[in-house]
């Protein structure tokens, strides 16, 4: 098998997580809201201690933390469930860019169909996107600005510690995705001003399917964000429907190991990064990093390397490294990335780009030999 270093895509889990959530399923029958036995006190507790273990991470009081499916979940009820504040009050101006996840991208798009007028800020070429573009977009009807934090594709570190100052300042209400950098750039979340943050459990080692919406309260009260969905009460009515509760445990063991670790993950997968960019060095193939390394994640590359396709380099490397390309891919039609089409990178280099992703556990040994593999296989197909 080959090394796996797609991690932004979804990363494996932790046995840790895995253990917690055996032992839940195992021993914890029941729902989380039922009130007439134990059973149901006991799976309230275990929803409870992680819902700690998530605010914990961040910084936050556990009555912000709303369990969702994942991060597309949480980015549409962020979103959506603005629309009726915005049809009472008139706002229906809404600023994000044009490198958001499709979660965000095909949510405002859908706002549009009820009347929301939406603004794209476009990055650069170093991947990131300016503050004072945000803000010179600022109308007097804006709901709301949505921003991620780190870009998926290449992990591209975004101004949103000033952006959310800046913000708060202005009443505006500001979403922040942060599905790439949740249980990672921990320090620096929990000093970002957010009034919504997006994040999914599998981006952090934990269980596939589940995922939280924060929402912060200001002056002891919630955004105006109002359900999207019609069921029981549970998470408050943002997401009804049972608690999975040996999910919510993964996810909170997941937040809880990231926090005692994130600090020791940092340093190997800095170690990666140099490692893999010294194969490239030593091989003599010419090659670009998309994005500037200045602004990026210690976890990802997005590299293009020159001649070389992605699709060819992926295709014949496969034995050794498990990559791709970040763009969307299928049997019928082949799309360039629309995140490197917006930082205006020429279109032969995003045909050969490819991003690299590692995380928790990542072996490096194994990683720098499996790359030196791939790179073989480059300077072959290399034109
Ligand atoms: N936002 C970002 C930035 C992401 O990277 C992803 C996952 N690729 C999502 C949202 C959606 O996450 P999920 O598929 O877990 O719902």
């Amino acid at each position: 098998m080959s090394v796996y270093l797609d991690y932004n895509a979804s990363a494996p889990i932790d046995e840790r997580v895995l253990n917690c959530m055996i032992s839940v399923y195992k021993t914890t029958i029941g729902n989380a809201d039922s009130r007439t036995h134990d059973y149901g006190d006991e799976a309230r507790k275990i929803v409870e201690k992680a819902r700690n273990q998530v605010a914990s991470i961040l910084g936050i009081f556990k009555d912000e933390v709303f369990f969702t499916s994942g991060a597309t979940e949480s980015n549409n009820i962020a979103i959506q469930g603005l629309r009726k504040y915005g049809e009472q009050s008139g706002k229906k101006h809404i600023i994000t860019t044009s490198i958001e996840h499709k979660a965000v991208l095909e949510t405002v798009k859908n706002m549009k169909e009820f009347g929301f007028d939406i603004d794209l800020v476009e990055p650069d070429e170093t991947g990131r996107i300016s503050v004072d573009d945000v803000i010179s977009k600022i109308r007097k009807d804006t709901l709301l600005v949505s921003v991620m934090h780190v870009n998926n594709e290449t992990g591209i570190i975004q101004p949103v510690k000033e952006l959310g100052m800046l913000l708060d300042e202005k009443n505006i209400l500001f979403h922040l995705d942060a599905t790439q950098s949740f249980g990672k750039l921990v320090d620096e979340l929990r000093e970002i001003k957010y009034n919504m943050l997006s994040m999914s459990a599998h981006k952090i080692c934990g269980p596939q399917g589940i995922g939280a919406l924060i929402l912060r309260k200001k002056n002891y009260k919630f955004p105006p964000v109002k359900n999207v969905y019609y069921g029981g009460q549970q998470e408050h009515g943002f997401r009804p429907g049972t608690i999975p509760v040996a999910l919510v445990a993964g996810l909170g063991e997941a937040c809880n190991i990231s926090q005692k670790e994130y600090q020791s993950n940092e340093r190997l997968y800095k170690e990666i990064k140099l490692a893999l960019i010294d194969i490239l060095n030593e091989s003599g193939l010419s090659y670009n990093l998309n994005g500037s390394q200045k602004y990026c994640v210690n976890s990802t590359l997005n590299i293009s390397i020159n001649g070389v396709s992605s699709e060819a380099l992926m295709l014949s490397s496969k034995q050794y490294c498990g990559v791709s390309n970040g763009s969307a891919c299928n049997s019928n039609s082949y799309n360039l990335s629309y995140v490197l089409s917006a930082m205006k990178i020429p279109e032969e280099q995003i045909h050969n780009a490819i991003r690299i992703s590692w995380g928790a556990g990542s072996n490096k040994d194994l990683i720098t030999k499996e790359f030196k593999e791939l790179v073989d296989v480059a300077k072959g197909l290399a034109m």
